[in-house]
């Protein structure tokens, strides 16, 4: 099984260290399922005061990033990648208003790739020639805006991973696919809040599954449907 390795270009690349340090993804890295790389954008530049931004052509208010930091940085990561001559490599950049990331293009990402590399853009955001230079996707995580690319490729490497075989344990994985009921409880069967008392579904504590699962099917959210049509579609 091939392990799929991430490029994060970006900023602030100690942002990413604590989410990735916890839970089911800091398995996944320590099982070489995957691996996370962050490349600090500054570094790249030839900038005398590091610096990665400049005015925007045509005026308008806030910082654009420049062409150059960014071609160099993934110039370099890209080399490196080519040394493996199996690699099948992705670039992203994220914006706005990019294409809407969804659980279809998380899993399809999964199986056609093993490296990817993510952009996360700041201040207006990047200047528009990084696109077409390096043949880039945009990606959007949703429509608002952010003050920074780095979230979403948090968000975009952590819904990725859990697409690859191994990253979640059977149960965990069975759950994704059934995704049956956005209605869960756990623990009182009664709650009681101001007076009021919050009980569990009878349903839920008879131990008929057949029951249960048609309950639970009722119950399908529109969330839980909409991810569950994309996931049979990828
Ligand atoms: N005026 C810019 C705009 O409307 O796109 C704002 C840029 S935003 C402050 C800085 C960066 O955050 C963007 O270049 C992009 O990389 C990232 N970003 C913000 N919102 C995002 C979203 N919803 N999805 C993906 N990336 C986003």
């Amino acid at each position: 099984m091939s392990i799929m390795r991430y490029h994060v270009v970006t900023i602030f690349p100690n942002m990413l260290d604590s989410y990735f340090a916890e839970s089911i993804i800091s398995r996944a890295v320590e099982s070489k399922l995957i691996e996370i790389n962050t490349y600090a954008l500054r570094e790249y530049t030839t900038d005398k005061h590091r610096r990665v931004d400049g005015k925007s052509y045509g005026g308008g208010p806030g910082m654009v990033m420049w062409v150059d930091p960014i071609i160099n940085c993934v110039e370099k990561i890209q080399k490196k990648i080519a040394r493996r001559k199996t690699a099948k490599v992705l670039v992203v950049i994220f914006n706005a208003g990019g294409d809407m990331f969804t659980n279809t293009i998380a899993k399809s990402s999964a199986t056609k790739y093993t490296d990817i590399i993510f952009i996360c853009g700041r201040y207006e955001g990047i200047d528009s020639r990084v696109k077409k230079i390096l043949k880039a996707k945009e990606w959007s995580i949703g429509e608002y805006v952010l003050t920074g690319g780095e979230l979403p490729a948090m968000i975009c490497i952590d819904a990725i991973s859990r697409q690859i075989k191994g990253v979640l344990n059977d149960d965990l994985s069975l759950e994704e696919k059934r995704m049956a009921s956005h209605e869960i409880y756990a623990r009182p069967e009664i709650y009681e809040y101001k007076n009021k008392k919050y009980r569990v579904p009878k349903v839920l504590l008879s131990g008929n599954h057949k029951l249960i699962d048609e309950y639970r099917a009722k119950k399908e959210n529109t969330i839980g449907k909409k991810i569950k049509t994309d996931v049979s579609k990828a």
